[in-house]
């Protein structure tokens, strides 16, 4: 059954068709693969983010991601405790995929993470990254409404899970930590091995070797991960299953323009430039953002002011 706006397509009169193609691509494009925004066209008519739950029901769902954090509005939750990374040190030889959608790498299960405020330990499964167009805004979750060049996800499953689909029956089945990357002056050399294999991975379906890596090295350094927003959402693409308990990292990576650049030299399936490969910002829906007792929360300066006024004993007592 044709759906919606695009059920007149179907009709076969003559001076209905133009209208109800544009219609149907403007709007409805049912039956179609789902894709980024920046991949839409008339051309190529697939289902973007607005249009996610033709391609699952989940895409509508109250619980989604990603989110705007809005740090005043976080709560301090000293269950939000430093994590504990074991085997982040492990070198791997990975396999990087463009899989069309993204540039991800399959992780042997032997990294893990706990505390962190998580319930049990979780293993990792595989990371991949979210970009803009030549380093411009490509984060996917936003803090205060600023998004970052780019965002990294190492996806994880509780330990007793030997796949991520049997993980992701479990509400809290899935562990994603978020890095955001800044821009820096000067090429991060941690990412070589990431960055070099890009070349070679253009084309939808292209995969590599990757050079050893750890993911110990593609994160910042440990004492640098006490603060962090953790709240609970979804996977950030089709099927946006509700079982992610995500963390937030407030310290971000730096790579050069030049690095970040190089991630707007992939391609779609389409052949169409693989850019801003992010979902816009879900609703909370209600939902509370808690940040660990490190995460810095800015206050505003009137409010700064008599913080320090107050602490130089210069206000009036009542
Ligand atoms: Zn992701």
């Amino acid at each position: 059954m044709p759906e919606e706006g695009g059920a007149t397509l179907y009709f076969p009169v003559g001076q209905l068709i133009l209208p109800a193609l544009l219609a149907s691509c403007w709007t409805v494009c049912s039956g179609a693969d789902w894709c980024y925004q920046s991949d839409f066209s008339c051309d190529h008519p697939c289902n973007g983010p607005k249009n996610w739950n033709h391609a699952n029901s989940n895409c509508d769902g109250k619980q989604q991601s990603p989110i705007n954090i809005v740090t005043r509005k976080t709560l301090k939750d000293e269950r939000l405790t430093p994590f504990k990374f074991d085997n982040y040190q492990q070198i791997f030889k990975g396999t990087i995929k463009n899989n069309g959608h993204s540039v991800q790498v399959g992780v042997p299960h032997l990294s893990t993470v706990s505390g962190g405020g998580l319930p049990t330990s979780y293993k990792a499964v595989q990371f991949h990254l979210h970009w803009g167009n030549n380093g411009g805004p490509g984060s996917e979750h936003t803090i205060d409404g600023e998004q970052y060049p780019m965002e990294l996800h190492i996806v994880h499953m509780k330990h007793h899970y030997s796949d991520l689909t049997t993980a992701l029956s479990d509400a809290e089945g899935v562990a994603v930590l978020g890095f955001f990357y800044e821009k820096s002056n000067r090429a991060n050399g941690k990412y070589d091995p990431i960055i070099n294999a890009l070349r070679s991975i253009k084309n939808a379906n292209g995969n590599t070797s990757l050079l050893p890596v750890s993911l110990a090295q593609l994160i910042p350094a440990e004492q640098n991960l006490t603060s962090y927003y953790r709240y609970k959402g979804s996977l950030t693409t089709p099927g946006c299953t509700e079982a992610v308990v995500w963390t937030l990292f407030e310290s971000p990576i730096p790579l050069s323009i030049e690095q970040l650049r190089m991630f707007s030299e992939l391609k779609f399936h389409s052949g169409n430039s693989m850019i801003e490969t992010f979902r816009p910002v879900q609703p909370l829906n209600g939902r509370q953002v808690f940040r660990s007792g490190g995460a810095v929360i800015l206050a505003s300066s009137a409010l700064l002011m008599a913080t320090i006024a107050t602490a130089l004993g210069l206000s009036q007592p009542n």
